[in-house]
């Protein structure tokens, strides 16, 4: 079995593993209980509010655990934007037309409540530019929304010049972070954000937990209320195994990480050269420089993309045709057809994402299963 999705999903690291089981077995109290058994799993989780704070170079009171991005995502858009709105106050905000379902979508919906959008469309590589953002602008700006890598095709996002273009500016900047960790070591503070995103399932913790960094001094409308958890912004008795185990997968990820993007870089070269080398009709869709080296989109002319991938999965491999986010949508990605790509081309699109754990042998597997696969076709 070859598994290279882990851009849906990545398998539970070991260290999160771990750290989930032994606080599985003793850690049941509740964190907001007083007596010894609640302070101790308190401990637990400001432990791992550290450690998530660490691998985004920001301070512990800035992380917002939440379950997962869709709901940071959630969270930053309307707790931002929902009170201002509420106010009858004219909005306007910015965003781009390759974001996660979590940002448009959310986005969308706020029309409905008076809100004005601009939504960018990249070029045919994938990124916008911060010019493009900077042209967007009005008076009435007051977020924008730009991913840090697009998770479908890899590409990288200008977050830092777009955050020097709205400094000074009173523009809430958000961005979803959730590829751009895996292969970016992101320093909230010095990228000059002011909402960033991650998600549990993408970095080696389990699915169900994800985190808000919230910039010191940002002020955002809970959309859970209740008993007051994560300082009054998400209110729920805290899911301390997930949240314990994002701690341990973000500890790996930040004294791992450079070595996960050898293993990456060299899992990438491995597959775009054996396919080269074994003269298989597919191609990669954006040059080596211009996507992350964790994400690889592959073209394969005449097939689709679904055929490809069904094809794979019945001989043990598992690649994605588009992202998974949108399962069961079986048209052409909207993300490839905002980047240019003609209809019939991003129809026959797969996405190939390496994990930490992924070998040269699954490397090479995928590229002679491709290759039997694609033949046949010919
Ligand atoms: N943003 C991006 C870029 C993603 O890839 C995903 C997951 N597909 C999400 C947000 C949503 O994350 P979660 O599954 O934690 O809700």
């Amino acid at each position: 079995m070859v598994y290279f999705d882990n851009a849906a999903s990545t398998p539970v690291c070991n260290d999160a593993l771990d750290a989930m089981n032994e606080y599985l077995k003793k850690g049941f109290a509740n964190p907001s209980s007083l007596h010894s058994y609640g302070r101790e799993a308190r401990e637990k989780i400001d432990e791992a509010r550290k450690h998530v704070a660490d691998l985004l170079h920001a301070n512990a009171e800035e992380i917002i655990f939440t379950s997962g991005a869709t709901e940071a995502n959630n969270l930053a858009i309307r707790g931002t934007l929902l009170p201002l709105l509420r106010q009858g106050i004219k909005l306007h905000a910015v965003t781009t037309a390759i974001e996660h379902a979590s940002v448009t979508e959310t986005l969308l919906s706020l029309q409905k409540d008076g809100l004005e959008l601009t939504i960018i469309r990249p070029a045919k590589n994938g990124v916008v530019t911060a010019e493009q953002v900077l042209a967007a602008l009005r008076p009435e700006t007051a977020l924008v929304s730009v991913m840090m890598v697009n998770n479908e095709v890899g590409s990288d996002q200008p977050t830092a010049d777009i955050a020097k273009v709205l400094k000074g500016k009173g523009i809430i900047f958000h961005t979803d972070a959730v590829q751009g960790v895996v292969s970016h070591k992101v320093s909230a503070k010095d990228l000059g954000v002011d909402l960033l995103t991650i998600s549990g399932h993408k970095i080696g913790a389990p699915k169900g937990i994800g985190a808000l960094y919230v910039r010191k001094g940002v002020e955002l409308e809970p959309l859970i209320t209740g008993g007051g958890h994560e300082c009054n912004v998400r209110s729920g008795t805290e899911n301390s195994p997930g949240i314990i185990a994002l701690g341990a997968a973000a500890e790996r990820l930040k004294f791992r990480g450079a070595n996960d993007l050898l293993t990456y870089l060299s899992l990438r070269d491995a597959v775009i050269d054996g396919l080269r080398e074994k003269r298989v009709n597919a191609k990669p869709l954006l040059s080596k420089e211009g996507a992350v080296p964790n994400i690889l989109s592959l073209e394969c002319p005449g097939q689709t993309a679904e055929f490809v991938m069904l094809k794979l999965d019945r001989l043990g491999i598992a690649v994605a045709a588009g992202s998974a986010c949108k399962s069961g949508d079986r048209d052409a990605s909207p993300i490839l057809l905002a980047m240019g790509v003609p209809k019939e081309r991003a129809r026959s699109v797969i996405r190939v994402s390496f994990g930490p754990q992924n070998t040269k042998e699954d490397a090479d597997e995928f590229v002679r299963v491709l290759g039997e696969i694609l033949a046949k076709r010919a």
